[in-house]
């Protein structure tokens, strides 16, 4: 393929936020594509902009682009060397834009073979730094996962259920209510009361699908660390105290997920916990591993994780990404791939999560900048004639 001409511009994202959308012409065919940005960023995470938004597109657009052959997904070494000055978010743009511009589907020129799906992991209520303002929880998600759904329409149906059942109960109960940056409910109860509520509306959900969502929580411990305790509404809990209570809440509410229960540089503590309870639940890193290749190997030398969430853009690059997701496969260290809470319309997150063969996919249950992805999925699925 051969790049024919390129355009940056600036855009907002679904918090109101600069960034880039870059679109490509080559000789094959056009791309379009734009990156987000996260609120909870993890320490070692690529920084996304480098420079000033404007800055960044004013500088990719001065680029020489022209004419530059790209026949393989390891060409992209070729833009990388040409942009990654800029930051994350003008490199991830261009690879997506690129991969785009070959002609066909992003995921086929990733691996036309594939015959898996992506899982979609939904976020249904939230608090953390997702929102700004009231007396909400100090966890950042509280997600469903439909564990036995046979398709991808049913995965994303029990979800949008489980999303509007909260909202009748929101009623009942007239609780005021919020909505988080990922379109989740934002509410002003304890830990366990969200834990209940989010019991009983699986239970409905069931009742009414046979759809089984097991629930799952992303902690984002590291924004209520103050350096030495864990600092909730109701309670300071050191690291170990932390350790108890996570425990007790996944044997109490049966989670079968729990994304960085403790500050990012705590590996003993995400080890302790895999060690407990890695058969039967999914410990996850996020800011823990941040998609970097470095933090990976050590938290799988030292046994901290048994699975990691990657965002392209933590990376900032698709080769070191797709790197991380190799090193993870190798060590059966199960994937998430995940957007961020700063999102775009782009739906490229959909057709990655299906082209390396990732087995779920977090992307919210409401609001167009999750949806699209979702309906990328669907799309795919309903194309390729595979499903879950
Ligand atoms: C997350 O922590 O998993 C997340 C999606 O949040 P952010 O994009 O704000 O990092
Ligand atoms: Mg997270």
């Amino acid at each position: 393929m051969i790049i024919k001409k390129v355009k940056a511009k600036v855009i907002s994202n679904s918090r109101g936020e600069d960034t880039i959308k870059i679109q490509v012409k080559s000789d094959l065919g056009k791309g379009e594509a734009s990156a987000p940005s996260g609120a909870s960023k993890g320490k070692h995470e690529a920084k996304d902009f480098a420079f000033n938004v404007d800055e960044c597109v004013d500088k990719t657009n001065k680029i020489e682009w022209k004419e530059m052959e790209i026949n393989s997904f390891d060409d992209l070494s070729l833009i990388e060397d040409k942009i990654k000055d800029l930051g994350a978010n003008p490199v991830i743009a261009m690879e997506y834009a690129v991969l785009k511009s070959f002609g066909k589907q992003l995921w086929k020129t990733l691996d036309p073979k594939v015959r898996e799906l992506p899982r979609p992991l939904g976020n249904v209520i939230g608090g953390g730094v997702h929102i700004r303002g009231g007396n909400h929880c100090e966890f950042q998600e509280f997600l469903l996962y439909p564990y036995n759904s046979k398709t991808i329409d049913d995965a994303v149906k029990s979800n949008e259920l489980a999303h509007n059942f909260v909202k009748k109960h929101i009623k009942n109960m007239k609780l005021d209510s919020a909505m988080t940056d990922e379109g989740a409910w934002a509410l002003e109860l304890s830990i366990e009361e969200i834990l209940d509520l989010l019991k009983k509306v699986s239970n409905e959900v069931f009742d009414e699908t046979g759809i089984n969502l097991k629930i799952g929580i992303d902690i984002a411990a590291n924004s209520f660390w103050d350096g030495e305790n864990y600092v909730y509404r109701d309670k300071k809990l050191s690291s170990l105290n932390q350790v108890e209570y996570i425990s007790t809440l996944i044997e109490n509410y049966d989670l079968h997920y729990v994304e960085d229960p403790f500050m990012e540089e705590d590996f003993i503590g995400f080890a302790e916990l895999t060690a407990k309870y890695g058969e039967k639940c999914m410990i996850t890193g996020d800011d823990l591993t941040v998609t970097n290749l470095e933090r990976l190997e050590r938290a799988i030398t030292e046994k901290s994780i048994n699975s990691m969430i990657v965002k392209p853009n933590q990376n900032g690059s698709l080769l070191g990404f797709r790197d991380v997701i190799d090193l993870a496969k190798k060590n059966k260290i199960n994937l998430v791939i995940s957007h961020r809470s700063g999102e775009t319309m782009d739906d490229s997150l959909a057709d990655l999560g299906v082209g390396f063969k990732i087995p779920i996919i977090k992307c919210g249950i409401h609001g167009s900048e999750r949806k699209v992805k979702l309906d990328r999925l669907r799309k795919i699925s309903k194309e390729i004639k595979f499903d879950l």
